[in-house]
């Protein structure tokens, strides 16, 4: 058995290795290191897969959120709802822009944004609302919607782990993370299940206005060049970069298939073990697996992930410390106890491996490994 790991970027990329390096030659042949053919070829084959009418690509999945709040003129003396247990970037954005997140908590089972909460997190200075879509599952996005429209609210998904998760509305119709809000974003960082090899990022949009108006924040806020309508900055996808995603979305459906399988392997045979909580995936929030995440009970998950490692099987917490209690966030005058759901998952989250090479040699041994675990 291949020693296991969290994410195995190296044999996928020997799957694709002709196609990824012929890629990149043909790159390297032209020349065209920024904003290549490649890019904008890249965001007309990611709008189809997304279904977003507009992609406008840039430097990272930050930047996304970052240039999308700009582009919705947010700033300070606005409000932001998002929540507080997710990756910094989501309210890091809000900040650097002199805007004041506001946190809601999140749900016990699906770990994203409680909408019952919502609405108390609401006042009249509230811009936007940023769900965020952990670990590959769709937000409830639904009651996010209606109180947004309800309020007049601007809503920019942070789908940065989540590309294409589909979710169900009650009247059937489907969307997908990120092109169901005024603006989805995406990361393309390497672990990502669309990712590239270095950083890379997109906005969604089904509006045309914005999309110029985001596409222009990126390029210093210019239309034409040398001249400046907005105050913006420099966030480019690389050409290369776009080579290389246009490579692995060819893959995309297999590469979530296999994520997929992984996951169900991991359904099956953890199903019995007691003091673990597998992920919740509901009849509309659906889930892509870009972590899987299970909630270990009884105060075991670091005695559980010492145990894990001892066996040679890597695992991860995110988060450990959730944004409302982290340093660099302590003028929002956060307390502990404010927000305990966030708070208790980031005693109980354990990620086990998950990516697109796992075999089934090394799920069985991680999922043995757990059930006969003596804690
Ligand atoms: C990865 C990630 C980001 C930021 O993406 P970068 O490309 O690393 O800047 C933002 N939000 C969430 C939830 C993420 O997982």
């Amino acid at each position: 058995m291949n020693p296991i790991q969290m994410v195995d970027l190296e044999s996928q990329y020997l799957r694709i290795k002709p196609e990824v390096d012929a890629a990149i030659q043909h790159v390297l042949d032209s020349t065209a290191f920024i904003q290549g053919f490649p890019v904008r070829e890249f965001e007309q084959q990611l709008s189809q897969y997304v279904g977003s009418k507009f992609v406008v690509s840039c430097g990272n999945g930050t930047d996304a959120l970052l240039v999308s709040l700009m582009a919705l003129e947010i700033g300070p003396g606005d409000e932001v709802v998002t929540v507080p247990f997710t990756f910094v970037a989501s309210v890091e954005a809000i900040a650097l822009l002199g805007a004041k997140p506001v946190f809601v908590d999140v749900s016990e089972d699906t770990f994203t944004m409680d909408a019952s909460l919502l609405e108390s997190a609401i006042s009249p200075k509230t811009k936007a609302i940023i769900p965020v879509h952990l670990y590959g599952q769709c937000a409830d996005m639904e009651p996010i919607l209606d109180i947004a429209k309800r309020h007049n609210i601007k809503v920019i998904e942070d789908a940065c782990q989540a590309i294409g998760t589909p979710y169900v509305f009650s009247d059937g119709a489907t969307g997908k993370a990120g092109a169901m809000g005024d603006v989805g974003c995406l990361s393309f960082f390497p672990s990502k299940n669309l990712g590239c090899y270095g950083d890379g990022g997109a906005m969604m949009t089904d509006d045309e206005a914005l999309a110029e108006r985001l596409r222009a924040i990126c390029r210093h806020g210019s239309e034409v060049k040398y001249h400046h309508d907005y105050v913006g900055v420099n966030s480019r996808l690389d050409t290369l970069q776009a080579a290389v995603l246009q490579v692995k979305l060819r893959h995309l459906e297999e590469y979530v298939a296999k994520r997929r399988a992984a996951a169900d392997y991991y359904f099956e045979s953890l199903k019995e073990v007691s003091w673990l909580q597998l992920p919740d995936i509901k009849n509309n929030t659906h889930h892509t697996f870009h972590q899987f995440t299970v909630k270990v009970k009884n105060g075991k998950r670091d005695g559980l992930k010492q145990y894990l490692s001892e066996k040679r099987i890597p695992s991860m917490i995110y988060y450990p410390v959730p944004v409302h209690l982290q340093p660099a966030y302590g003028s929002l005058d956060c307390q502990e106890g404010d927000f305990p759901v966030s708070e208790r998952l980031c005693n109980e989250v354990l990620s086990l491996p998950m990516h697109t090479e796992l075999s089934e040699d090394q799920l069985q041994y991680i999922c043995e490994t757990i059930v006969n675990c003596p804690l």
